[in-house]
């Protein structure tokens, strides 16, 4: 007879879907009121936070703290108490009954309360060229491949916070760092800005698009437009790091959960989704503060709300 590939179904009361700041705080509550939470990481442990270099908004550091470092001290606390933290993902839900099913690539599981904190992935440009030179040249990350790039020519897509930041942390390693920016005033908050501009290694390309990143072994430079005199110009480069926004990661939840335009997960103020029992937190449901800190807090608030919900369910066996 074939050999079937049949899961065990483990049973759980509360599963916490992703370790960053809002996963691991939802954790660290759901484990002081006793909940055992079982944590699936994902696939970034602890988050997109732990690919910051350093992290100088999250109180209680005033020196700052390293991404990595803080995501570990999440971590430890939430075990601390006794949140159970596995290397998984789920692959697929079932929502319409509860207890609810939460498929991942080796288990199955049956869980009464689910608080979903999958976050965002950087967006990408979509332009030729860039999805071939990934690892080769093309980077979404200064933290994880800025030494990659000691004493050469670099460029940086975007205007907001984390194109300045990274740019900024970018030039510890880099001879020279441009930033190309699609309009002529930046996103990012004034304190970057003041960096950026008084770094002697930063220097801007205004109003300008890229429309195709070029190499063939790595990357070697870029076609640019600009927007507003319709110009195009080659700009020689030894690498791109793109930071243009994110993607909520709701795919698994589509047809099943509330989501709006964007794909981010609709909640309400208790952190509650359009289905019972399941709960949102962090960046999978928040386009708009994107901080450490507010995806933190909105993790408790999930994790105190998934705390009430189970108690009433007991209640009402
Ligand atoms: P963001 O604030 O949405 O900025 C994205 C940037 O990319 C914008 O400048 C945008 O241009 C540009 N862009 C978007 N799509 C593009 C495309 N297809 N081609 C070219 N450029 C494009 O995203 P973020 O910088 O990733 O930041 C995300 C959130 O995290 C923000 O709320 C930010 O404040 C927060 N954050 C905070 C800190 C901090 O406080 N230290 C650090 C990092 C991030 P336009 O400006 O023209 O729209």
């Amino acid at each position: 007879m074939e050999k079937q590939n049949i899961k065990e179904i483990i049973k759980r009361d509360l599963v916490i879907l992703g370790s960053g700041p809002a996963g691991l705080s939802a954790a660290l509550y759901a484990a002081r009121a006793n909940l055992e939470p079982l944590v699936l990481t994902g696939m970034t442990l602890h988050g997109q936070a732990s690919t910051t270099a350093m992290i100088e908004n999250y109180p209680g550091f005033p020196d700052g703290v390293g991404g990595v470092e803080l995501g570990q001290l999440f971590q430890t606390q939430a075990e601390r108490f006794g949140a159970e933290i596995e290397m998984d993902e789920a692959t697929s839900v079932d929502l319409n009954h509860n207890p609810m099913l939460l498929e991942t690539y080796g288990k199955m599981y049956k869980v009464k309360s689910l608080i979903i904190t999958t976050g965002a992935t950087p967006r990408k440009l979509e332009v030729p060229g860039e999805k071939e030179l990934v690892g080769k040249g093309v980077s979404y990350c200064g933290t994880c491949d800025g030494w990659f790039f000691k004493d050469k020519d670099i460029v940086v897509v975007g205007g907001g916070d984390c194109a300045l930041e990274e740019g900024l942390f970018l030039t510890r390693f880099a001879k020279s760092v441009t930033v190309i920016h699609r309009r002529d005033e930046l996103r990012a908050g004034a304190i970057l800005q003041q960096r950026a501009f008084s770094n002697p290694k930063i220097s801007f390309i205004w109003d300008t698009v890229v429309t195709e990143i070029k190499g063939d072994e790595s990357v070697n430079g870029m076609e640019l437009k600009n927007v507003k005199t319709g110009e195009e110009t080659t700009h020689e480069t030894d690498g791109v790091f793109i930071f243009i926004g994110h993607t909520p990661n709701s795919d698994i939840f589509k047809g099943q959960l509330e989501l709006d335009e964007q794909g981010y997960i609709k909640v309400n103020q208790h952190m509650e989704t359009s289905v019972p029992g399941v709960f949102a937190a962090g960046e999978i449901c928040d386009p708009y503060f994107r901080q450490v800190i507010t995806s933190a807090g909105m993790g408790a608030a999930a994790a105190i709300q998934a705390t009430r919900y189970l108690e009433e369910l007991e209640e009402m066996a």
